[in-house]
């Protein structure tokens, strides 16, 4: 039987299986490896949507051990072309605030050692200085409630930043901190994905001067109070998606390249 086609993807935490009707799981072996679970693929309003949970199924792999290359491969060979990308976040600055959600324009990769690129010889140089689809995020951040703008600087992790690293990043000006953010979306674009975060801020990182810094008791507390709010929301973005390759160059960038791997 013919794997079951999806032409748009979210991946996000595994509270989100729930967020796809009739989901038949599909295992998608890539060149990189296996992706951190099957791709769950199912209906949301009418249309199929593949769902891969980042982290594998009971949160299985650590932000620095997750096989990016292998879920973007897999999720692309289904079919897909957007990719819509919840993740939890810290805030940095005061502008945000535990419970906000946020599609951020700029990113900042402080990862090290992550498969990051499925270049593996040639000169291919990706344009990345808008990291994230320009149409799929404004359609994301029309939603109730959601804001655009902003940086998310990107950390190796596990373990959570320093006090000063915290307030290091805060004074450059950047807005929210992840683990996951890179090289997920590069990885997208070299895929030639639409591709947009939407960020859950989950507490205030280590940047404040008092309390304990951030635990990862509230950090799940507070993505699960906010789950149902996501699911909904990204439920009206899939029932009112841009048309792909319209007012952005997702896909169209490597038009007249030579690739040095070939699109699934
Ligand atoms: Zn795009």
């Amino acid at each position: 039987m013919p794997a079951p086609r999806a032409t748009v993807a979210v991946i996000g935490g595994s509270g989100f299986y729930e967020f796809l009707h009739d989901a038949h799981e599909v295992e998608v072996p890539t060149p990189y490896g296996d992706p951190t679970a099957p791709v769950a693929v199912g209906d949301v309003g009418g249309t199929t949507v593949a769902f891969l949970p980042r982290h594998g199924k009971g949160h299985a792999f650590p932000p620095h051990l997750i096989n990016y290359r292998a879920n973007l491969w897999a999720l692309r060979s289904l079919g897909v072309r957007q990719v819509l990308a919840p993740c939890a976040v810290g805030g940095l600055r005061d502008e945000v605030a535990p419970g906000d959600l946020v599609v951020p324009e700029q990113l900042v990769d402080r990862t090290y050692g992550r498969a990051q690129s499925y270049v593996e010889r040639g000169a291919l140089h990706v344009p990345f200085a808008d990291p994230y689809c320009p149409a799929l995020s404004k359609t994301v951040a029309t939603a109730d409630g959601v804001r655009l703008g902003g940086t998310m600087v990107v950390i190796e992790g596990p373990r959570f930043s320093t006090r000063a690293e915290s307030q290091h990043y805060a004074a450059q000006g950047w807005t929210l901190i992840n683990m996951t953010g890179h090289p997920e979306a590069v990885l997208a674009r070299e895929l030639r994905l639409c591709y947009a975060p939407l960020a859950l801020v989950t507490d205030m990182d280590a940047g404040v001067e008092t309390g304990e810094g951030v635990g990862q008791e509230e950090v799940f507390a507070t993505f699960a109070r906010n789950i149902d709010r996501v699911k909904d929301l990204l439920a009206g973005v899939v029932g009112a998606l841009p048309v792909p390759g319209v007012g952005c160059a997702c896909a169209s960038w490597a038009d007249g390249l030579d690739l040095p791997y070939e699109l699934p």
